[in-house]
């Protein structure tokens, strides 16, 4: 093994063989798999079964994965193959991370390139090679601030549905840094663990926003009635999506100017002025009497054309494979992310946004060394802001050294 990776391995082995190093038990442990990926042989180990906690922290110092994962799912035999291991139910799971938003910084900092056929690109890299059609690519990401911040704002969104829209309560959201550049979110209790693949794809419909029906259906009239009148009619009730549609758009009629509305899609700029000059009117005619048809010459594609904007923007971009797999493997809290050095780290859902994952995540805080950084932005770490670094030897504290050392960025220096 190159010096660099002996350089990171080793200091994954002094984590994990540190008595100090905090690795919470995972509830019903002896029901889940465990999986893990070697870290010098990049092969993943599975379907391991630790009936004592002690025993699994012994493999963890004695092995030293890359990566340590569990099952979200619970089973009578965890360590059989999997269609003999007998599904007992699942934790209700939510992955979201950078690399399904659309940030303005993922063109920046992230690169991909086609293992088959070599097309290279900047930004969120495709599932499919538009040249080849290869599914494999190298990539190099990174996670900055913002990044962060985009996952965060997400995370957010989904911790209010499930709070205020699913009644979960702020105890039973256990919210993770992942290791990355994301946020998990599980949910452990009796209520979920049930559920199959279909109940929790309506879950992540709800939460991404699919299937909402904002037309009242009135199946009676007949086609003549004029178009008002007829088949349906745009209105908002007072829960779930339909309140946050109604929030968000009387939030956004209240203050939005007329650029705001011409950015959504209005086009009408005649009728958008009247709507402007009338907005109070309008907005308690609407939201506080429940009147929304015909007023001003506003139509129910007028308003259509609003709550699709609102929808888009209130809903949580997470990653619905995640919470839809019954047999999902899951980083373990506490253990090392091996693309960046950094723990999955548990915190209480109420500091989800004073929590900074680039203090609170760094599992190596001692020591230093000199490392030939071929290629890395400006980030912070431990509450010191290191680069841009571009072909130069320096000497970064650890954590730094192993982050860029993970993502390929850097070398041990000789
Ligand atoms: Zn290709
Ligand atoms: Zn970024």
């Amino acid at each position: 093994m190159e010096a660099s990776r002996e350089f990171v391995y080793q200091k994954f082995t002094d984590y994990y063989r540190d008595p100090s190093t905090i690795i919470p038990a995972t509830t019903l442990a002896e029901q889940r798999e465990f999986a893990y990926l070697m870290f010098k042989e990049r092969f993943m180990v599975r379907h391991r079964r630790f009936t004592e906690f002690k025993t699994f922290r012994l493999m963890l110092a004695e092995t030293v994965p890359s990566d340590v994962y569990h099952s979200c799912a619970y089973y009578e035999n965890p360590d059989f193959d999997m269609d003999k291991k007998g599904w007992l139910g699942a934790d209700l799971v939510f992955d979201i991370d950078a690399d399904h938003i659309p940030t303005t910084c993922n063109k920046i900092h992230d690169e991909f390139r086609c293992v088959k056929c070599g097309f290279e690109g900047r930004g969120i890299t495709p599932e499919v090679c538009p040249c080849c059609e290869a599914t494999k690519f190298e990539t190099k990401i990174w996670a900055c601030d913002l990044c962060i911040q985009s996952a965060r704002d997400e995370t957010a969104k989904l911790l209010d549905m499930l709070e205020n829209d699913f009644g979960f309560s702020q105890d039973e959201l256990h919210v993770f840094f992942s290791g990355h550049r994301g946020y998990h979110v599980h949910i452990e209790n009796d209520a979920v663990r049930s559920l199959d693949a279909m109940a929790r794809k309506e879950i992540v419909d709800y939460v991404i926003g699919i299937g909402l029906k904002l037309f009242e259906k009135n199946e009676k009239t007949t086609s003549k009635k004029s178009k008002s009148e007829k088949g349906s009619k745009f209105r908002l009730h007072d829960f779930g999506w339909n309140k946050r549609l109604k929030m968000g758009m009387k939030a956004f009629l209240s203050n939005a100017s007329h650029e705001d509305f011409l950015k959504i899609g209005f086009r009408d700029t005649k009728k958008l002025d009247l709507i402007l000059e009338n907005r109070r009117t309008l907005l308690n005619r609407c939201f506080d009497e429940g009147y929304w048809n015909g007023f001003l010459g506003v139509s129910d594609g007028t308003w259509m054309k609003l709550a699709e904007y609102i929808k888009d923007e209130q809903t949580a971009k997470i990653d619905t494979v995640v919470t839809t797999d019954i047999h999902r493997l899951i980083r373990m809290n506490g253990t090392l992310h091996g693309k960046t050095g950094l723990k999955k780290i548990e915190f209480p859902a109420k500091s989800l946004q004073d929590f900074d994952p680039f203090i609170e995540a760094v599992a190596f805080k001692k020591g230093k060394v000199k490392v030939c950084v071929s290629d890395a932005p400006e980030f912070r770490l431990s509450g010191e802001t290191l680069g841009p670094y571009k072909n130069q030897t320096v000497e970064l504290p650890v954590a730094a050294a192993v982050m860029l050392i993970c993502k390929r960025r850097a070398e041990v220096a000789k």
